[in-house]
């Protein structure tokens, strides 16, 4: 476990358990740029697991396509998440659904492996998946091909920062599956490449992120092209008004799924770290040499000072990539992939990068800039402590 016992000199304020707890409280003449409390950013793990959830199913129990059930075997999974245990048989049955589920609950598979098993008895099928960001997107495919081997079933990336022409060639085949980004989709469909039309499956997926990153006009414009006759499916983290409004227009008579979890992980060691009159980078530079510091993400707030700080930390000779809207979709891939297989130390990333994020072992997530919103925060945090394993955030704050 993280140990909060450093010398004063690093600028560590003490631990204050007492912090007031409440998700996206604003406080005035905070740290700069930001209007958040930075005790909201100070909470010890308890070290107190969730109960873990006794699902009612086993996916024997499920009428999947019999390549569904042998992925699913292959793909090494015991138990149903809450989640899929819960979502999986009124998908089966044609419902409309919404998931408030966080990533990280196998929301992914809860959609999948029904869809997929619905395209296996009928060809006619088609699935339409949108997702607020490339990464999550790349996921998904990720996730796809493994539960779709041996079916003859195909998808589609359709994401920026990707060849047009290589995706609308790839369209040209009819893929039943389309995973995308709202942009990257509208785009495709004003060229009139990709006939929306056809899709009688609809997975909207982190519904609230999509509205944050301002993709309101594209998403009605998406739903707008869709059949009337459909199966829509919707998921996302949180439920404010702007998402209500989507579901309204998006759903026909659905079921609600709720999977609870806190918002921010019982697993993670959460702490500020005192800047002011301090040099940040120099601060960074000695975390980053405890030996601890294994697989670190540590987040920015523009792209041109995640590129200054890569600069500065390649120079002092850390092992370190950067994620952020400025590179291309090939360039972030590599930047992730280099993480996950432990070739960098560091991953550098804008909030682009922390929704959907499905990376092991991440050891410390560092804010070197405050967060927007308490939201982000809970979400740049998430990348950390899964699956069990402990994990520290600490956040710079001036
Ligand atoms: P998601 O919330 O869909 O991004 O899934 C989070 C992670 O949990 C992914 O790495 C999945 O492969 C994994 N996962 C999903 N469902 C299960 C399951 N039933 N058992 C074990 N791992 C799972």
């Amino acid at each position: 476990m993280y140990n909060n016992r450093r010398s004063p000199s690093r600028g560590f304020q003490g631990r204050n358990n007492n912090r007031s707890n409440g998700g996206g409280r604003r406080y005035s003449n905070q740290s700069k740029g930001s209007s958040l409390n930075p005790m909201m950013f100070v909470n010890r793990a308890s070290g107190v697991e969730e109960l873990p959830y006794i699902s009612v199913n086993n996916f024997s129990d499920f009428p999947f396509a019999a390549m569904v059930h042998k992925n699913i075997q292959s793909r090494g999974y015991d138990k149903p998440t809450a989640i899929q245990d819960q979502a999986m048989t009124p998908i089966l049955n044609g419902r409309d659904l919404v998931g408030i589920a966080n990533t990280g609950t196998g929301k992914t598979a809860a959609f999948l492996l029904p869809l997929l098993t619905k395209v296996a008895q009928d060809r006619t099928q088609k699935v339409l998946i949108v997702t607020p960001t490339r990464e999550l997107a790349a996921q998904i495919q990720d996730e796809f091909r493994l539960f779709s081997q041996g079916m003859g079933i195909y998808s589609t990336l359709v994401i920026g920062g990707s060849s047009i022409n290589v995706q609308a060639k790839q369209l040209s085949r009819r893929p039943q599956f389309v995973i995308g980004t709202p942009g990257r989709l509208m785009d495709l469909e004003k060229r009139r490449i990709l006939d929306l039309t056809q899709f009688n499956n609809v997975v909207l997926d982190e519904v609230d992120r999509m509205l944050d990153m301002g993709f309101i006009h594209d998403i009605k414009h998406i739903i707008s092209f869709l059949p009337q006759k459909r199966q829509s499916l919707f998921f996302s983290a949180t439920l404010p008004e702007a998402t209500k409004a989507v579901m309204r227009n998006f759903l026909s008579d659905p079921i609600t799924i709720t999977i609870k979890s806190s918002s921010t992980s019982h697993n993670v060691d959460q702490d500020i770290v005192q800047t002011r009159g301090k040099d940040k980078v120099e601060i960074l530079h000695d975390l980053l040499i405890k030996q601890e510091f294994q697989k670190v993400l540590v987040f920015g707030r523009t792209k041109w000072g995640i590129n200054k700080l890569e600069k500065n930390l390649i120079d002092r000779g850390f092992k370190i990539a950067s994620i952020h809207g400025n590179k291309t979709q090939a360039q972030r891939q590599r930047s992730l992939n280099m993480l996950k297989n432990n070739q960098i130390q560091v991953l550098l990333a804008t909030d682009v990068a922390s929704r959907g994020l499905d990376i092991d072992n991440v050891t410390h997530v560092i804010n070197f800039n405050v967060p927007e919103s308490y939201e982000d925060y809970v979400h740049r945090i998430g990348r950390t402590g899964r699956a069990g394993k402990k994990g520290v955030a600490l956040t710079f704050v001036d």
